[in-house]
């Protein structure tokens, strides 16, 4: 298999496109507000039958998770597929990597490093650290630990660190690329980081791929990071994974925080073993890249934040990835930080009697249940059921069954019988299981029409001279889309395979050595042209009457309707011309055959 349906096998559409909208099911969809143009009625929608995403509102366009997340992003085919492959723990091997690509990554490394030690040098030394500097002192970290974690301070200026690299030898688009700079509206570059104190982020083998950043006064928003890079993914990031990953081995076990300040407080004081999950709830990369050290995870949860579904999650992670996780609850209020300051030993405590995160839960769900009444018994077991029939190791499901009747006094056997009924699944949709989950592959929908179409193309240059009525948009899989457009632009093959990522190669000599029939080609193709682009009307078609259906049962607004009724009438309009012309094309097809006779 490809790398490109790897990638898809292994990426769900609707956790990428979850990252930056917030999506809510309806039916068979999962709908938000569209992230390209500004709406207050929610007209984006997300397939996971097909994989796909569409815009019903002013874009009006969609596509496959690979036109999402170049769209969103910015970026091309390559930039995006590398992405998501990374996301996805899918390697690209060398062979689809260019020696090229390896040292743009060792670039950025450098740039990053770079700015590091500019910004660790400002910290130190210049007089405008100087508040950045009391603020250091005020959290009571010591000189040592500013050297370890290489903190820093930026300049209040939008130039500085800009001018400082390019002497350096640096190129803006380096800079861009890594994240350092940003581009505003009129196309002027200027630095990301302002005023802000710096905490480098750094990889396993302590290779800096990114920057948190945190502002000195009360304004907001308080934290601002890199954004996504080439070598700097956020939700499979560890903050200070770099000096813990040895005490994670030796204590076989990891302890997972959410802020910077709490993993440096951490390990100022001697608790080496800890990272934090970079502000946002723990992902599960980031507990698949802790595996490999330790199969012990403690999550050190705030009391707000340790709700029931950060447990499920939590949960889940013990199921898909096979680690045992268990929590701490902070007291109400308190960072770890303030915590570990104030007494190393409550901290210790804390961790020694971190709960399994099932009896946590048990625990959360009963305490405000009151367990002598029916309902009482009855909601618990609602509850706590599911979780269990989760739970994949036997023993620990037996385990928590007994729990379960002992704590609502029902028998066992009655519990085994509900939890019968339960399908595993109908559990597992309540366990928020985002990212590549080995075991959930998805199927690769490739589009024979589509790789037809292309191959015909490609194989026989005379189409070029008359390929009208074929658009871009006819193709729903990106590479097939990439390959059209580039094969518009390209006068000969080489000139093709320059417009395309290298990762496409693959595709399209799988597309050039595909036998096709040699007779009448013209006209195979223009009747491809035509199924092609019937399909996509009919898609459209589909996904369009699925929400005018939802709209209509959720109340929607005669305006919007209106709206979808009309794009309705369009769609129609032309699969009726795509009917006529393919008609006639068949007539005149038939009469060929027949005169050739
Ligand atoms: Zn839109």
């Amino acid at each position: 298999m490809g790398v490109i349906d790897e990638v898809k096998q292994r990426t769900d559409i609707v956790d990428v496109v979850g990252e930056y909208v917030s999506l809510v099911k309806a039916g068979r969809t999962f709908r938000g507000l569209c992230p390209f143009h500004t709406e207050k009625h929610p007209s984006f929608f997300v397939y996971p039958e097909q994989q796909s995403w569409h815009c019903f509102g002013a874009c009006n366009t969609g596509g496959d998770v690979f036109s999402f997340i170049m769209k969103k992003q910015g970026i091309d085919f390559g930039e995006g597929l590398r992405l998501l492959a990374q996301r996805a723990g899918v390697t690209i091997s060398s062979r689809f990597e260019p020696e090229a690509q390896g040292r743009e990554k060792e670039r950025l490394y450098q740039v990053n490093q770079a700015a590091a030690q500019y910004f660790h040098n400002l910290l130190l030394n210049s007089p405008a650290g100087e508040k950045a500097r009391n603020y250091v002192a005020s959290r009571g970290l010591s000189p040592k630990t500013v050297t370890d974690f290489e903190l820093g301070f930026s300049l209040n200026s939008w130039q500085a660190l800009k001018e400082h690299l390019l002497e350096r030898g640096y190129t803006e688009d380096e800079l861009l690329t890594a994240g350092l700079i940003v581009e505003a509206e009129a196309g002027e570059r200027h630095d990301r980081f302002r005023n802000k104190l710096m905490f480098p982020i750094h990889d396993a083998r302590g290779r800096i791929t990114g920057f948190g950043a945190r502002v000195l006064d009360d304004s907001l928003p308080k934290y601002l990071n890199s954004p996504q890079t080439p070598v700097f993914d956020k939700s499979s990031s560890l903050y200070g994974i770099n000096l813990a990953a040895a005490a994670i081995r030796q204590q076989d076990l990891a302890v997972i925080m959410e802020g910077y300040t709490d993993v440096i407080t951490a390990h100022q004081n001697g608790f080496n073993n800890v990272v934090a999950s970079m502000g946002t709830s723990v992902t599960e990369k980031q507990v698949g890249a802790l595996k490999r050290l330790t199969r012990n995870i403690v999550l050190a949860l705030d009391a707000d934040e340790a709700g029931e579904e950060a447990m499920l999650r939590g949960v889940g992670y013990e199921n898909t990835l096979e680690v045992e996780v268990k929590v701490i609850i902070l007291p109400e209020g308190k960072d770890p930080d303030e915590v570990i300051k104030q007494d190393t030993k409550i901290w210790q405590h804390l961790v020694e009697e971190a709960l399994p995160v099932v009896d946590y839960t048990f625990n959360m769900v009963t305490a405000e249940l009151d367990l002598t009444t029916a309902r009482g018994k009855s909601s618990a077991v609602d509850r706590l059921l599911p979780i269990i029939a989760e739970i994949k190791d036997v023993v620990r499901q037996a385990h928590y069954l007994q729990k379960l009747a002992h704590l609502v006094k029902v028998s066992e056997h009655t519990l085994e019988a509900v939890l019968s009924r339960i399908r595993p699944s109908q559990g597992r949709r309540r366990v928020k299981q985002p990212e590549a989950v080995p075991q959930a592959l998805h199927p690769v929908l490739s589009s024979p029409v589509e790789e037809y179409c292309l191959s015909l193309l490609l194989q026989h240059p005379e189409l070029k001279g008359n390929y009208q009525g074929l658009l871009p948009e006819y193709f729903e899989n990106s590479e097939n889309r990439e390959s059209f457009i580039a094969w518009q632009k390209a006068s000969d093959l080489s000139s093709l395979k320059e417009e395309l990522d290298t990762a496409i190669w693959e595709h399209v000599d799988s597309l050039l050595t595909r036998s096709l029939p040699s007779n009448q080609v013209e006209q195979k193709y223009a009747d491809c042209v035509l199924r092609l682009r019937e399909k996509f009307l009919r898609s459209l078609e589909a996904k369009r009457e699925a929400i005018l259906a939802l709209e209509r049962e959720q109340g929607g607004t005669v305006a919007e309707l209106a709206k979808l009724e009309e794009q309705g009438i369009e769609v129609s309009v032309q699969l009726g011309e795509a009917e006529v012309e393919r008609n006639s094309l068949l007539k005149k097809a038939g009469r060929e055959r027949w005169q050739r006779r």
